[in-house]
């Protein structure tokens, strides 16, 4: 299990931190954005160490997959299929990006409106 010093997610994900999980797998946890951007704002991390999406490349389509099964499946236990839900992932500056550790965020719950 890959693990970064100094990367809060790999501390979350490692159960350093007591976080409470909305969901967890042998290779996936997701849990509560700190500050929520909607009714429902789940991050949906690997447990091992990767920068970015940019990162879920050849080699890692397993847990490509993992990851995104654990963000429909936040959805779905919050009652998100009918009303729908944003799946978003950040790479790099113009992105935002402010963990370097990959994350999908699952928003729902109200009306998103458009990107940008
Ligand atoms: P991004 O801007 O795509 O890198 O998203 C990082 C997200 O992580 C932001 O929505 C933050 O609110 C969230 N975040 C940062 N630190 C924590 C934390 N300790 N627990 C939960 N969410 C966090
Ligand atoms: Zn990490």
């Amino acid at each position: 299990m890959g693990s970064e010093q100094d990367c809060i997610f790999c501390q979350i994900a490692s159960g350093e931190l007591d976080t409470e999980f909305v969901l967890e797998t042998d290779t996936v946890v997701a849990f509560n954005d700190i500050a929520p951007a909607a009714p429902t704002h789940v991050l949906v991390v690997p447990k091992r160490h990767l920068g970015s999406v940019a990162e879920l490349g050849p080699g890692e389509q397993e847990l490509l997959a993992e990851l995104i099964d654990a963000a429909n499946a936040v959805a779905s236990e919050r009652g998100l299929d009918a009303s729908g839900y944003r799946v978003l992932t950040n790479h790099g500056a113009d992105a935002g990006q402010t963990v370097q550790h990959v994350h999908f965020h699952v928003l729902g719950g109200n009306a998103l409106g458009p990107l940008g």
